[in-house]
């Protein structure tokens, strides 16, 4: 099916890629450098682990020096285990919760994605060998990779590759763009500001962990769509309504074409309830 937006591996800045996928489904990215390549999420299957492969191997023989895992979810890491095994860096809490979570965070992508279960099945669990907490440099060849903790969001551990002397971001599920941000394991209220903290970073081109290339046009829109979902749930939760009648009242305005509004906004008013609640 045609994609409304641009697809594929893109070259959106001198050896900087983004790996965008249609229909919402996971993106990932890679630096081509002098002397080795670094990987910024790896997808949730061997198929796709390897497209992205063959996209690399497209543009250079270079060895592939580091991967990065924005976050722990499957269809960002799977393929660890399928890439070339090097460093993997992420966030501290990425490495605790892809080992707690392995067991039933596969079931839970089984479940979604039947189709993929045989892809998925075989697959180890390969967590992040080199974890931090708040900040860390990566220093290639030519140029550098600040990766950042910009504060709980998507996850409890989303990690921000930026390349400052391009202005490009890997934000990872940091941003969504055109898409209901997926809130199963996040925290909306305290994702608004790690949502800011990313604009106020000021990058040119941000490359999402779902939907199309965008800049912080796009995070900014995401990040007021986080604020109108969040805001409508707030005065539910003091009107006394169940998080169920709190979906029903949503009125996403501007956001209404948004996808994935059926499975997503369930997720994203339970979380909300229980930010609120002060059980997260
Ligand atoms: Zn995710």
């Amino acid at each position: 099916m045609a994609s409304t937006y641009d697809t594929g591996a893109i070259e959106v800045a001198s050896g900087v890629y983004a790996f965008i996928q249609a229909g919402g489904a996971t993106d990932a990215g890679f630096i081509v450098d002098r002397d080795g390549v670094v990987v910024i999420d790896t997808l949730m299957t061997a198929s796709l682990a390897n497209q992205l492969l063959a996209e690399v191997r497209r543009v250079t023989d270079a060895p592939i020096r580091h991967i990065i895992n924005t976050h722990w979810h499957g269809d960002h890491v799977f393929g660890n285990a399928v890439l070339p095994q090097v460093p993997i860096i992420a966030h501290d809490t990425c490495r605790e919760d892809l080992l707690a979570e392995w067991d039933g965070h596969r079931a839970f992508l089984r479940d979604l994605y039947p189709a993929l279960w045989p892809e998925m099945e075989p697959l180890e669990a390969t967590p992040p060998d080199i974890t931090f907490e708040t900040k860390a440099t990566l220093h290639l060849a030519s140029r550098s990779v600040e990766l950042m903790f910009l504060g709980r969001a998507h996850t409890r551990g989303d990690v921000v590759a930026y390349l400052p002397d391009v202005g490009v971001a890997f934000a990872g599920d940091l941003a969504f763009h055109k898409y209901i941000p997926n809130a199963r394991d996040g925290f909306p209220a305290d994702w608004i500001t790690a949502a800011s903290r990313l604009e106020d970073l000021g990058a040119d081109i941000i490359v999402p962990g779902h939907g199309p290339l965008g800049s912080n046009a796009e995070l900014h829109e995401m990040r007021e769509c986080l604020e109108l979902v969040v805001g409508q749930v707030r005065q539910s939760y003091e009107a006394g309504l169940t998080e169920e009648q709190a979906r029903d009242a949503l009125q996403l305005g501007p956001f209404a074409d948004w996808g994935r509004q059926e499975d997503r906004l369930p997720g994203v008013v339970r979380r909300a309830y229980m930010e609120l609640r002060g059980d997260l």
